[in-house]
């Protein structure tokens, strides 16, 4: 078996165009580095796939020596990114994205970032909703059924999805679109990696030339009063509003800000915002420099989670407010995102539950010692369990770690996992892609 291992490995090596790592190379840490310092594994094999031919002979690799294959796209998700002993297929050298402008489309690599996407498409005038830093990872956004900027205005993030290339665990390439394999394709709402690699997706894009933001930021005894008018100038606000209240934990102590966005303009913008910036504030920064949030500094611990509320009375901002009061170390943050508008409205046709939640409110710590795990872990825990009052059960998959089966359920939507499993059966019958968000073939 090990010379059967070292033949193959030679082999796999010999014809990837790509990178192949394995314990003992030179490159190999590098390799299996990602940003979250928690996650320490280490897979027998990384195939550092250059196309999809790459991808297909990293797949049958694994077949032939029954490994298992875990997927690297951005190297952000909490849930299955890198496995001890499995092969990793990596794909971040598959970032290009080819804009279509007429068609206001685009066709993004497998391991494209958020980054390579808007650099792609800001130039043209257009954008996309998917997440809201350029480190994520495009196809584990949007196949997670995740949220983005700009979806009170446009829609969810999944519902720009119009086709998928992906390779299935037999290692053949298919493609998924409304057409071709339609079953698969809403699957692909929201199922992540449970069917295969996505080596390209297309996605519509948006014309936005417009898109006026401000960031306001406050000292934290204020963000009661802060959030309360976020509450009301955007959850309240026209569908073309959006942006997150969040408390930033810092030195000496927490700050809290308001980012505003408006699908529209800046004169709008600056109406709209006029309850929070008359709020006394110590800052503002407006524009594109107030929009995206970088990833907490490399090196650092981090884990995060969700909750998504069916409103926030008084009662559920104080909860909130006293939680992100109390940061587990500097570089933490929590979030209120608000929902609703078109994400409320859903007219893709591929509903996930969490779409009919008003709010999320989303924990992410971050520390840098190991001594922290356990006081950052219960701080997460607990921000969950202060709003489960008003909690919907519902949530964004993209949001969560490895929380458990009913989780997934909770993430998926109870009417839709018969369907799931079904199409887990036909693509991926020994679960070969199970590092993830996990549906079990039927
Ligand atoms: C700082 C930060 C900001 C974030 N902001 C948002 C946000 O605004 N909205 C939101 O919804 N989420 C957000 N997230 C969560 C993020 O969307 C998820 O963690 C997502 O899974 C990350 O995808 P990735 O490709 O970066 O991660 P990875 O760890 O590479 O992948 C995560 C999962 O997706 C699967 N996957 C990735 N690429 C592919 C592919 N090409 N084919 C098949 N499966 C694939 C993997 O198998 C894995 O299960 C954020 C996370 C962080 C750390």
């Amino acid at each position: 078996m090990a010379s059967k291992a070292h033949t193959a490995l030679a082999a796999l090596r010999a014809e990837l165009a790509g990178e192949v790592f394995a314990p003992g190379d030179p490159g190999y840490d590098g390799a299996r580095a990602v940003p979250n310092a928690r996650t320490d594994r280490r897979p027998a094999v990384i195939a550092r796939c250059a196309h999809v031919t790459d991808v297909v002979r990293a797949v049958r690799f694994a077949r032939e020596l029954d490994l298992r294959i875990a997927v690297r796209g951005g190297g952000l998700g909490l849930a299955g990114t890198l496995v001890d002993g499995a092969l990793e297929v990596d794909l971040r050298r598959m970032h290009e994205v080819t804009v279509d402008p007429a068609a206001e489309a685009a066709r993004v690599g497998g391991g494209a970032t958020v980054g390579h996407l808007d650099r792609a498409t800001l130039p043209y005038g257009l954008a996309a909703t998917v997440g809201r830093t350029a480190a994520v990872g495009v196809a584990g956004c949007v196949l997670g059924g995740g949220t983005g900027p700009l979806d009170r205005a446009v829609g969810p993030v999944a519902d720009h999805l119009v086709g998928v290339e992906l390779v299935t665990a037999d290692a053949e390439r298919v493609h998924a679109n409304a057409d071709e394999n339609p079953e698969l394709f809403r699957a692909l709402h929201g199922g992540g990696g449970n069917f295969g690699i996505a080596t390209a997706l297309t996605l519509t894009l948006h014309e936005l030339p417009r898109l006026a933001a401000v960031a306001v930021l406050y000292r934290p005894e204020a963000g009661p009063a802060v959030v309360r008018a976020f509450r009301e100038v955007v959850g309240g606000g026209p569908d073309e509003a959006g942006g997150t209240a969040l408390y930033l934990s810092g030195r000496p102590a927490p700050s809290c800000a308001a980012l505003v966005t408006y699908a529209g303009g800046e004169e709008e913008l600056g109406a709209l915002a006029g309850p929070l910036t008359a709020l006394p504030h110590e800052g503002e920064v407006c524009g594109a420099r107030a929009l995206g949030l970088p990833y907490p500094p490399g090196g650092l611990r981090a884990h995060w989670s969700a909750q998504c509320l069916t409103a926030l009375p008084d009662a559920a901002v104080d909860t909130v407010c006293a939680l992100a009061a109390d940061p587990p170390a500097p570089g933490s943050r929590l979030m209120l995102l608000p929902l609703g508008g078109a994400v409320a409205a859903g007219a893709g046709g591929h509903r996930l539950p969490y779409q009919g939640a008003a709010w999320i409110m989303h924990p992410f710590a971050c520390w840098a010692d190991p001594a922290d795990d356990e006081r950052a872990l219960a701080w997460v825990r607990d921000a969950c369990a202060g709003v489960r009052p008003w909690s919907t059960d519902a949530v964004p998959l993209t949001l969560i770690g490895d929380e458990g089966p009913e989780r997934v359920r909770a993430g998926l939507g109870e009417g839709n996992l018969l369907g799931l499993e079904k199409v887990k059966r036909r693509y991926d019958p020994d679960n070969v892609f199970r590092f993830n968000h996990n549906i079990r073939p039927l």
